[in-house]
């Protein structure tokens, strides 16, 4: 006969934890968050094995309060939500108080840090949601917080078999810096294999979002990039609620027609959030595609992919974004038609600038 028996806590926390966190790229992601929830300028990500080994993000901002220290990896406990109602305004990434405590559930966590208030600074490590005694050591270090994550899965085995190499999570580690480093212009990124004097993403402070995708995407793309901008409806902001109609406004890079590629990059920000939306995707895709026929060939029949970048903006009440820890698809109100009014604005500047070419070579 089976018996039916209640789980440990431990182990349902595991388990769900490794719901949150499924590989270092999405541990990565929380804390980059919560780096710029910090209030953070410089924000350099340290990697060893593809974060499988070690995954390090130190940054400069406002730091964590000793007082705090105790409970900070506890779940729900967080310095950003009191109220429910605060959810519809919310301006910072993280809200729910859960990635450091998934975090520490399946991996070694170290916190450094030190706010501006205090003469040191304190290491605490972390397991199973509980600081480990003795408890904070001083420390010797700048404002800021380092928080390092080592040996992910260390205890979840079939987790840790899901992993795939090095080199291949390392790809998705430097995708998501790239991504934040390009949105998030004004704060400087630094993204490096433990061990390498070399940097594999290094964006400064006081670059352009363009200045960034020219660093890291590199010269060739940036040069084929137009800028759109597009406004539709009124201000998209909180006083226009889920009855109301289309408003946004979107400002983005998007690739011309001299630019051809096998593979569609396009990063998306909704409200400053870092999300995926498959329909948006391929409904550009198949513009580019109608657009730029003769490509084929040079693509080997794949098509032109375009180059994308969108920060775009909705009012906050027409928008689930992120609202699961780990959903990365967007919900959000009247998307058929916001995402036409994309298309047709994306043609209208690629076939814009289609004319100004014929015009100049007459
Ligand atoms: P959330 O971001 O949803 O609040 P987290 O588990 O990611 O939950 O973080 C818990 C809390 O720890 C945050 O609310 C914040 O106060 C603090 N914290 C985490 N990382 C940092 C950081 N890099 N700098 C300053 N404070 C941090
Ligand atoms: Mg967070």
């Amino acid at each position: 006969m089976s018996v039916i028996r209640r789980l440990e806590e431990a182990v349902v926390n595991r388990i769900a934890a490794g719901e949150v966190i499924q590989r270092p790229s999405s541990a990565l992601k929380e804390l980059l968050e919560n780096s710029l929830d910090a209030g953070s300028t410089q924000i350099n990500v340290l990697v060893k094995e593809g974060g499988n080994k070690l995954l390090q993000v130190q940054d400069n901002g406002h730091g964590i309060r000793f007082a705090d220290l105790p409970i900070l990896c506890h779940r729900h406990t967080t310095s950003k939500l009191k109220e429910f109602e605060d959810l519809e305004t919310i301006n910072t990434l993280g809200f729910r108080g859960e990635a450091l405590c998934s975090i520490s559930f399946v991996s070694h966590l170290t916190i450094t840090t030190m706010t501006a208030e205090e003469a040191h600074g304190w290491r605490a490590k972390y397991k199973d949601s509980e600081m480990e005694p003795p408890g904070p050591k001083p420390q010797a270090c700048v404002k800021g917080t380092t928080v390092a994550a080592e040996d992910i899965f260390y205890n979840v085995p079939t987790r840790k078999r899901a992993l795939k190499g090095a080199a291949e999570e390392y790809n998705l580690i430097l995708d998501i810096t790239s991504r934040y480093a390009i949105f998030k212009a004004g704060v400087a990124f630094s993204c490096k294999r433990q061990g390498e004097s070399r940097t594999d993403i290094t964006t400064l402070a006081a670059a352009s979002r363009l200045d960034n995708i020219r660093a890291i995407y590199g010269p060739v793309v940036a040069k084929e990039l137009m800028e759109v901008e597009l406004a539709n409806g009124e201000e998209p902001g909180p006083h226009l609620g889920p009855e109301d109609g289309v408003a946004f406004r979107l400002k983005g890079y998007v690739s011309g027609l001299n630019y051809n590629s096998k593979k569609t990059v396009l990063i998306l920000f909704i409200n400053g959030r870092m999300v995926e939306c498959v329909q948006l995707r391929r409904t550009l895709e198949t513009l580019y595609t109608s657009i730029m026929p003769g490509s084929c060939k040079s693509t080997g029949g794949a098509g032109a992919r375009p180059w994308l970048f969108f920060d775009l903006i909705l009012p906050p009440r027409q928008v689930e974004v992120n609202m699961h820890p780990t959903k990365r698809e967007v919900g959000f109100l009247h998307q058929d038609e916001i995402i036409e009014a994309i298309r047709a604005g994306v043609e209208n500047h690629l076939s814009a600038s289609n004319n100004a070419r014929t015009f100049t070579q007459m």
